[in-house]
């Protein structure tokens, strides 16, 4: 059987050119360029919990790494850096060298350098630290909305949720949406573009990844940013043609996993986030705006009256396991 170091350096050690010193050391090295914070996130995905345990270790790799690099997105921040470290049951060398693959295929996508990270024994538990670096004073918060500021949200949200019920039998999808959502579910494209974008030309008064449902997410920009967030049913994304409507709408509204960016801006950058919309090739949904509050999330129906909701997403201590 390998040992630790053998499996590290087949399948881990790539080069580092973003790097001083990568894996190999006791710590990795890493030069932040001048002027930039660094914005450090770390995501842990266990087994049975945040995936199956027959996952494709291929697409486990990428979504390992995806989730963090959203999380990036979402402030603003330019991806560098990333630590692995995974917790493994056995040395099985096809699983994680298609593991390997799949999260390097993402590093490359988004431009990150493993540097380092701990490999030991123990049930499979996967977890990533990543390093970005955003411009001083300038990474998009939670906690910028402010009152009369519009909601958006970008992508398609509700896709990995519908591709989830889908591979659970839970509803049937027409074959080509099937495929859509299911790599939305296992393949998610986090927003590092958006992000950039909207820190750059300073558009976003706030912003937030969401992982937890669209409503859910929301709810923490309203908390943080002490205000409410008022969503209008008229104005939520088209639903994808095929779904059943009601489910649709409900993974749409309260499914996980998706990764796109809800954002807030000022109502004089529309016309501008029209724009972006067009260069990115990515639809942004204005779905409604920011009042006067105390942290809450309504849904407004066409009169103006409250939308009762049945559950608002996923919490892993909450009560409502809601998906
Ligand atoms: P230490 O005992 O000093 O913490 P380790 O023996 O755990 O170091 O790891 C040796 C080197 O391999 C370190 O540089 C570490 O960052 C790197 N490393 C360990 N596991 C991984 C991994 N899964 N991916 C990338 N680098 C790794
Ligand atoms: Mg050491």
């Amino acid at each position: 059987m390998p040992s630790e170091f053998t499996l590290i350096d087949r399948y881990f050690a790539r080069p580092t050119p973003q790097a001083v010193l990568g894996p190999g050391d006791d710590c990795a090295l890493l030069a932040p360029s001048p002027g930039m914070e660094l914005a450090i996130t770390t995501d842990m995905l266990v087994s049975g919990t945040h995936f199956l345990p027959d996952t494709d270790p291929h697409q486990l790799g990428w979504k390992t790494l995806a989730v963090n690099v959203s999380d990036l997105a979402a402030m603003g921040a330019k991806p560098r850096w990333v630590l692995l470290a995974g917790s493994l049951p056995q040395a099985d060398e096809v699983w994680i060298a298609a593991f390997a693959d799949g999260l390097f295929a993402c590093a490359t996508r988004y431009g990150v350098d493993l540097v380092g990270g701990d490999t030991t024994r123990g049930p499979l538990n996967l977890c990533i630290t990543a390093l970005g670096e955003v411009h001083a004073g300038e990474a998009l918060r939670r906690d910028g909305a402010r009152d009369g500021d519009d909601l958006w949200v970008s992508g398609q949200p509700g896709l990995a949720a519908l591709g989830l019920a889908h591979l659970q039998g839970r509803t049937s999808l027409p074959d080509s949406l099937a495929v859509r959502c299911v790599s939305a579910l296992q393949r998610p494209l986090p927003r590092v573009e958006l992000g950039l974008a909207l820190r750059e030309r300073a558009l976003a008064t706030s912003a937030i990844d969401v992982s937890d449902g669209v409503l859910a997410d929301i709810g923490h920009i309203a908390e943080r940013s002490r205000l409410d967030l008022e969503g209008s049913e008229g104005t939520l994304p088209c639903l994808p043609v095929g779904a059943d409507p009601v489910l649709a709408r409900d993974c749409q509204l309260t499914g996980g996993d998706d990764y796109e960016l809800a954002f807030t801006a000022s109502s004089d950058k529309r016309a501008e986030l029209a724009a972006l919309a067009v260069r990115l090739d990515l639809p942004l949904w204005r779905i409604g705006r920011a009042v006067a509050g105390e942290g809450r999330v309504r849904l407004l129906d066409a009169d103006g009256q409250p939308v009762t909701l049945k559950h608002k997403g996923f919490d892993h201590f909450g009560q409502d396991q809601g998906q």
